[in-house]
């Protein structure tokens, strides 16, 4: 009986095992088939400098509206595409996208998040380059954003790739900083222009000293090397305060703005614009 009961269990196991795999697979063939026919998606969300009168970056983020299973999150299929190879042309694809819309915020910089194995691919730089030309985006309008897990990686390829693009003008942000295994020797030896910290700390926050004592020396460190600080997943008015009174110069979250399509971020530019336009009639009247 011991065995019988084993022995389903074992089935049992081993078809949900086949399903996953056959559900993965599937996936990844809808996600090439999404990729090669444009019918993935871009959201922007931006980024506000710390005085709150500059919109001054967006972040493009992909999307994918699967015909059956709806709006599909970026962190169940990026990992996808990084395990299938589909990666590189994904990371393409948003790029192109994200140039190819940036035509219409020509004062605007474009955050990309790029893969570790992006930044691999030989011709990586390359594209990034001809990809700038063909919609005319200077390469200072570009910042991309890597996460800590390319340390883990072919150091001293990924190294080549970020000064060469540093070197054209291009700028690079270490994303969701403390969340991984960052060593502060990476810190050094990376040219990264902007590190964004990482929302952990944010949600963290109201526990108590702690987090707010991390996010003090990060952006403190981060200054001290002459980086910007962008606070990102920022929800409350207490994040924000906090932030501010502690030197953070870009600020990226829900409370600012979610991450919006095409025709919302033309509305919150203008309403953004129109209230700054405001603050500045109040106190030019008040003076
Ligand atoms: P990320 O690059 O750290 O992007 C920020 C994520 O935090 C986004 O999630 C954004 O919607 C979310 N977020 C922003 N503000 C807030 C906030 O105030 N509160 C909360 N709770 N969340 C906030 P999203 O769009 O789901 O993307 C998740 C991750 O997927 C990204 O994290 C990035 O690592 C990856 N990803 C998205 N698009 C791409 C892409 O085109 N290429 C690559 N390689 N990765 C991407
Ligand atoms: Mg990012
Ligand atoms: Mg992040
Ligand atoms: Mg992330």
């Amino acid at each position: 009986d011991a065995k019988a009961s084993g022995r389903s269990r074992w089935s049992f196991f081993s078809s949900s095992m086949q399903e996953q795999v056959l559900a993965k697979d599937k996936l990844s063939r809808e996600l090439r088939h999404a990729i090669d026919n444009d019918l993935l998606d871009v959201a922007y969300q931006p980024q506000i400098s710390h005085d709150g009168r500059q919109v001054t970056s967006l972040e493009a983020l992909a999307r994918w509206r699967h015909p059956e299973m709806g709006a599909i999150s970026p962190v169940r299929f990026i990992p996808l595409a990084e395990e299938t190879g589909l990666i590189n042309d994904l990371g393409m694809w948003i790029l192109r996208r994200a140039c190819r819309d940036a035509d219409q915020w020509p004062h605007l910089t474009i955050a990309v998040n790029v893969s570790p194995s992006q930044f691999k691919h030989p011709r990586f730089v390359e594209q990034v380059l001809e990809t700038l030309e063909t919609f005319s985006i200077p390469p200072q309008r570009l910042e991309i954003e890597v996460t800590e897990s390319v340390f883990a990686s072919d150091e001293h390829a990924i190294l080549t790739a970020m000064k060469r693009l540093k070197d054209l003008g291009v700028k690079i942000a270490l994303d969701d900083f403390g969340s991984g295994y960052s060593s502060l020797s990476y810190l050094r030896k990376f040219p990264f222009d902007t590190l964004k910290i990482d929302r952990c700390f944010l949600t963290a926050f109201d526990d108590g000293a702690e987090a707010r004592a991390i996010v003090k020396t990060i952006i403190a460190l981060g200054k001290a090397l002459g980086m910007e600080i962008v606070g990102e997943g920022v929800e409350t008015i207490e994040q924000l305060d906090f932030l501010l009174e502690n030197g953070c110069d870009r600020i990226q979250g829900y409370f600012i703005a979610v991450p919006l399509t095409r025709p919302r971020l033309k509305e919150f530019l203008v309403v953004h614009a129109e209230d700054i336009a405001a603050q500045k009639h109040t106190a030019s009247n008040a003076q």
